[in-house]
């Protein structure tokens, strides 16, 4: 990380939803979707938040966006905190930080042209004037995301997947974003689709400065497009790391076991799987000790009882284990049996 101020800090952030129940409505529990997430993310960088299914990175995303009311921490933008700004200062920020969801169709209103889902941003945040201009700008926008201009008196059925995601990013670009949030957003395209958005996004960053939070449940989908990752399990980030780091020698056995689960390219290449087994854990009730234990294979007795802290063990990397801050012979022990 640089010396310079991150673009987007956020702290120690939770986000507890309330089961509600009985005759009276009254809250019955908690569902612990995020539970104490802290990361930055500096100009025209890309964070990838990976986990699987249900352990928080979504609702990480959304309570940036400011989705959710958040139940703690703080978000804060360019040194301004935005988690509990008031809705008339919010509208900058909303400016600077778009999203793209993964279902294009669903978020891309049928009945509208696709000049006038382009236009709606830019009107709202008076960009430009007149209808001419308007126009001017999302032709631009199409030039941005590789779609012909006259494609944008077209409705967005007459698009495919991967093109309704391009109107979906040229939407994000709209209003001038410097952070967009990608939320699964190339996980339901075809494999030669998914790369060309992945390739489109890398050259709008470099060509506009953006930083992405790039959230996915997949490591494979993040490994040519991320500068870092933070690896999520039940709503906590167990490892944190640079690209490079986390694919030659990430720490965690959680990380671990997802990567072992990436295909490679040479299907004759010997590697050893490590099957997790079981299913994540309801984030009502949370394992005691560290939340991983129950599907850990290396876990002992000290993982049932305290959990272990997010600790720094190398330059830029962080990992939550206590194995890994065990003497080097036990992480040998593990590297080995992984
Ligand atoms: Fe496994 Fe224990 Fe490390 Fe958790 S703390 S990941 S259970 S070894």
């Amino acid at each position: 990380m640089s010396g310079v101020r991150p673009l987007l800090e956020v702290k120690n952030l939770k986000k507890h939803f309330p089961i509600y129940g009985g005759l009276l409505g009254l809250t019955t529990g908690h569902v612990f979707a995020v539970d104490g997430v802290s990361f930055d993310i500096d100009k025209g960088e890309t964070l990838s938040l990976v986990g699987e299914s249900g352990c928080g990175k979504s609702t990480v995303g959304k309570a940036i966006l400011r989705l959710y009311p958040i139940t703690g921490g703080e978000v804060h933008l360019d040194g301004e905190r935005i988690d509990n700004m008031s809705a008339s200062k919010l509208r900058p920020m909303r400016q600077r930080v778009q999203v793209v969801f993964q279902d294009p169709f669903s978020s891309l209103n049928p009945r509208m042209k696709v000049r006038d889902i382009l236009a709606e941003p830019i009107l709202n945040f008076g960009l430009a004037n007149g209808r001419r201009e308007v126009t001017e700008r999302v032709e631009a926008l199409m030039d941005k995301v590789r779609l012909p201009r006259d494609s944008i008196w077209r409705f967005p059925h007459e698009f495919s997947g991967g093109q309704r995601q391009r109107i979906g990013i040229a939407r994000a670009l709209a209003p001038g974003a410097d952070l967009i949030i990608c939320d699964e957003a190339v996980s339901a395209l075809d494999v030669s689709v998914k790369a060309q958005i992945i390739n489109l996004l890398v050259d709008l960053q470099d060509e506009l400065g953006l930083a992405l939070l790039f959230i996915s449940h997949d490591l494979a989908t993040v490994e040519h497009l991320t500068h870092r990752v933070a690896v999520m399990y039940l709503g906590k980030i167990v490892e944190i790391c640079d690209r490079r780091t986390l694919f030659a020698t990430s720490h965690h056995p959680y990380t671990r076991a997802l990567l072992s689960a990436v295909p490679v390219p040479d299907p004759t290449a010997k590697r050893n799987r490590i099957i997790l087994t079981g299913d994540v854990p309801s984030p009502i009730n949370p394992p005691s000790g560290c939340r991983f234990h129950t599907r850990c294979p290396f876990a002992f007795d000290r993982c049932r009882t305290e959990e272990p802290m997010l600790r720094e063990v190398g330059s830029g990397h962080s990992s939550a284990c206590h194995l890994t801050h065990a003497p080097g012979e036990a992480i040998e022990a593990m590297r080995v049996a992984a």
